[in-house]
Parts: structure tokens; sequence; C-alpha cells
């Protein structure tokens, strides 16, 4: 993370970007889709705001993080000098770090859970404010992973919507990383068109050009465009 991190440094974001756009043009356009339905969200995570700042140069508006305290630390700045960011979260949300989360971020992709879910319903009555909402779904259904059960997911999602009058507007998925991803993009696919949610937030940098065959409308890419992270 730090400014001297030289596999950052030699990374080139410009190029890096333009062979995913142009990987992603081919996508859509052998899927027969429009290319502009397709997001192209940059996952930003654990590189410092230098090395992001290029792909804000290079006309990418939509990024991606999964840690509340770190999207805290780096976008401020960020957004005073780049007003129309459009940031997601794409990591667990605590409770506790609610009201931090939606002051940062424009879009949550991480409602997983009744608790957050009512969390997020209290928050919008006390103070008329809620960011666009995506559910998880734990398509997996892997014990260590967030996200509800597939078979819990029209329940809950109902719930959200109706009940709770939440602004949900998509779901995500993270398939496991040991398995074919194919199943899991479809698998979200069919729970959100039954529900009539336009937006399908699947695929990263290792599948992104499947998931759009399978319908995603937003695929969130870190690796491929800033480098490794480097932990
Ligand atoms: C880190 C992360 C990504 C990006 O993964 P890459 O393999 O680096 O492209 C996408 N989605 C989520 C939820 C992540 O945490």
């Amino acid at each position: 993370m730090s400014s001297h991190d030289l596999s950052s440094d030699k990374t080139d974001v410009a190029a890096n970007l333009a062979e995913i756009q142009n990987n992603i043009n081919a996508a859509c356009d052998a899927a027969e889709r429009n290319r502009d339905d397709v997001t192209l969200v940059c996952v930003s995570k654990n590189h410092d705001a230098d090395h992001v700042r290029k792909a804000l140069v290079d006309g990418r508006r939509v990024f991606g993080e999964n840690r509340v305290q770190e999207a805290a630390g780096k976008w401020p700045e960020l957004r005073d000098e780049f007003p129309d960011i459009e940031l997601h979260l794409i990591g667990p949300l605590q409770t506790n770090k609610l009201k931090d989360a939606v002051a940062l971020f424009d879009v949550i992709e991480t409602v997983d859970r009744p608790k957050l879910a009512k969390a997020l319903a209290k928050h919008r009555d006390n103070t008329g404010t809620c960011p666009d909402l995506f559910i998880q779904i734990n398509t997996g259904e892997e014990e260590q992973k967030a996200g509800i059960a597939p078979k819990d997911a029209d329940d809950f999602i109902t719930m959200c919507r109706e009940e709770l009058k939440l602004p949900i507007i998509g779901l995500m998925c993270i398939p496991p990383v040991d398995e074919e991803p194919a199943p899991h993009f479809t698998l979200l696919s069919k729970i959100a068109d039954r529900h009539g949610l336009k937006i399908k937030s699947m695929g990263m940098s290792g599948d992104y050009e499947a998931a759009i065959r399978f319908g995603a409308t937003h695929v969130r890419v870190g690796t491929a465009i800033f480098g490794s992270r480097g932990y």
C-alpha cells in the first residue's frame, strides 16, 4: 500500500484498462449484448490513492472497495478531485460501520442478512438517505462466505423490497475460488430475473468475460487493472 510499492509503480494501469475494455467489448459483441450494458467496477482495495488516481485520470469513475475504513482514508480526497465518482462497497458490512458506509458509498453490493437490511431501513427512516443496494447471494453455499443462501434468497429479497422498502436494484455473488463459475453465474442470473432485478454483479479478473456471457451488468476487476495487491 505504500507509495513506494514498486509492483504498483510498474503497473501500466491505462494499458490494462484499455485491454480489459477491449475484452469486455468483445464479450458483449459475442453475447449480442449492448456494450453500454456492462459497467467495469475498478476494485482499488489495497492500492493507495496515487495508484488509483491513474484509473481516474484515464476516465474511470466506478470503483469498488471492500473495507469501510480503508475507503474512508482514501476516497474523500479523490472525490474532491473527481466529484462524479460512483463508489461501491463490495465487502461485508458490520452494522457498527453502517453510518460511515452510507456516508461514503453510492452503492452497497453486500446486503447479506436481515439484521443489516433492518439497520439500513432504520437509518433510512432516521436520515432520509440510503445508497442503492445489491443483495449478495452465497451461490456456493460456502460456510465462511457472506451472502444469503440460494434457498432463502426469494424470501429475503421480498422482505427487503416489500416490508422494508429498501432500494434493492441488483444481486451480486462471489463464486467459490476452486469451482467452475458458470453455474454460479447462471444461478445468480435466474434469481435476479425472477425478481425483475436488472443488475447482476458477477465476474472478477479471472472470469469477467464468462460472467458477461451469463448476463453480468457489473464486473468487479482488481488485479487485472492495478496489479497484484502484495498482501
Ligand atoms: C477483491 C475483490 C474483487 C476483485 O478481485 P480480482 O481477482 O483482483 O479482480 C472482486 N470482488 C470482490 C468482492 C472482491 O473482494
